[in-house]
């Protein structure tokens, strides 16, 4: 087994045959597309860090299977420690790149559909569970980035999947072969998807027997025959064809989401992880919700940018010591803070599934994930308020560099004279960029929604939060005898 660097990665992703779209036009090298290219490098830091003396405690891990060392975004949960590690893992590459570096999804549901095909294999005798095995030492082997997909495009929500008037707006099979199925439908809000070498599909909602063909769970190769993938736009994305660096904010990193078309998809038989199970496609939401939501302690690593940006600011408009200032930061950390206590709590809470991979504490990491919904809007609302309006209206990098006009700029962006104007105009851009530029998809609107609504933990919080038990307390104390 061998761990690949960032180079080595970026080379496999060359060799992919992706269909991808962005602008109406086919993408002819992904992996040297400006707008593709700050997404691939954060997940390339992925694999550079797991090579790294400084970060492999993080990042790496023994793989149950044959005692090897992986990347730990290739591992199946094997105790509480595991769990903590990948959260602050989170944290970390979170800090480092101030995006969504992507490959979080994919562990995620490896690690739903390795608990989960356990258990089906148990009712039904079936043999998921091996299928899902041989394709976790196929990606611990090749050191691959999985892509988790589970979002459908969910057509008239208030309908189950069979319901629908086009039957494809949930995926499913419409094929049944000897050697294997065929898939079509189609998956929204892909995370990462052209920068990913699989992609496992899971369903999205609990389903009822007559949804039999919509519970499907697979992997297959993101150049498969019949992948399309229609890349999303982000706020701001064209900046990145400008030629510039301090109007990107972040020059460096960002994540991409994407809508991802399977028309007519085969999936060979040892790639199928469920297929008709109507009663385990729950399960399988249930327990990649539960452990993506804690996943979200990425936020709380570009928490940690965005307050450094904010005190930045502060310090370079000379308002560093004003007490509303200091109390705006403690604010900020604390939200933040919040955030991370709720993800490593689930984890430390974890619990032993019958397969033998753990899962998080369900109620902590929906309570850690509603944190999530709200806490980095109020610390983005903070951040502007300490950085001022003209991180949304300073001149272009181009004025900047301009020979007629950029002394003026120089001169009337200056804030402390200690630091230059050139300072302030990139930490004003890099607040702009994570609160409503390309970085904004991922800290801002992705908190809200990835990984579940905030309702969707609202209604897992309301069923475990047992108030019967909470009302036998309450009599118990204050001696009511029914
Ligand atoms: Fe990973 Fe966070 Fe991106 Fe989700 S939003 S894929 S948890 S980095
Ligand atoms: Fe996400």
């Amino acid at each position: 087994m061998t761990l690949r660097t960032g180079k080595e990665y970026i080379e496999s992703l060359r060799k992919l045959n992706l269909n991808v779209y962005m602008f109406g036009e086919k993408v002819e090298c992904p992996v040297e597309h400006p707008i593709i290219v700050p997404s691939m490098n954060a997940v390339a830091l992925t694999y550079d860090l797991a090579l790294d003396p400084l970060y492999e405690g993080l990042m790496t891990v023994k793989s149950h299977l044959t005692g090897e060392k992986v990347n730990l975004y290739n591992h199946v949960f094997q105790s509480t420690s595991d769990l903590v590690q990948k959260v602050k893992r989170q944290r970390m590459l979170g800090q480092k790149t101030a995006c969504c570096f992507q490959r979080c999804v994919g562990q995620d549901a490896l690690n739903a559909v390795y608990s989960t095909a356990y258990e089906v294999d148990q009712k039904y005798g079936t043999h998921y569970l091996d299928n899902v095995k041989e394709f976790l030492l196929y990606v611990q082997k090749e050191d691959l980035v999985t892509d988790g997909a589970m979002t459908d495009t969910k057509g008239d929500r208030g309908l189950s999947p069979s319901k629908q008037k086009d039957p494809d707006l949930y995926l499913r099979v419409v094929e049944r072969r000897e050697d294997g199925i065929v898939v079509n439908g189609c998956k929204a809000h892909q995370t990462g998807i052209v920068n990913s070498h699989e992609v496992l599909c899971m369903p999205t909602i609990a389903m009822s027997e007559e949804d039999k063909d919509y519970a499907v769970s697979f992997s297959v190769p993101t150049d498969s025959p019949g992948i399309t993938i229609i890349y999303g736009r982000q706020s701001c994305d064209t900046r990145k064809l400008e030629g510039t660096e301090i109007d990107l904010g972040n020059s460096e990193f960002g994540g991409h989401e994407a809508l991802v078309v399977f028309d007519h998809v085969f999936v060979p038989n040892n790639r199928i992880f469920l297929d008709g199970e109507t009663e385990f496609a729950g399960m399988i939401v249930e327990r990649f919700a539960g452990h993506h939501r804690p996943s979200y302690a990425c936020k709380v690593g570009v928490g940690d940018v965005l307050i450094g940006a904010a005190a930045l600011s502060a310090d370079y408009n000379g308002v560093q010591k004003a007490s509303h200032i200091k109390d705006k930061l403690i604010e900020m950390t604390h939200l933040n803070e919040t955030i991370f206590s709720s993800a490593l709590a689930c984890s430390y809470e974890g619990v032993k599934t019958p397969s033998g991979a753990y899962l998080i504490d369900l109620m902590l990491a929906n309570v850690c994930k509603q944190n999530v919904t709200r806490f980095p809007y109020e610390i983005g609302r903070l951040a502007q308020d300490i950085a001022g309006g003209i991180m949304v209206s300073q001149p272009s990098e181009k004025d900047f560099r301009s020979k007629e006009i950029g002394h003026y700029i120089e001169k009337y962006l200056k804030g402390v004279d200690s630091v230059p104007t050139e300072s302030r105009m990139r930490v004003m851009r890099l607040i702009e960029n994570l609160t409503l530029g390309t970085g904004a998809v991922g800290y801002i609107t992705e908190s809200m929604h990835g990984a579940g609504s905030p309702q969707a933990q609202r209604i897992m919080i309301g069923r475990l939060g047992n108030f019967e038990h909470k009302k036998g307390l309450a009599k118990n104390i204050a001696k009511i005898k029914e």
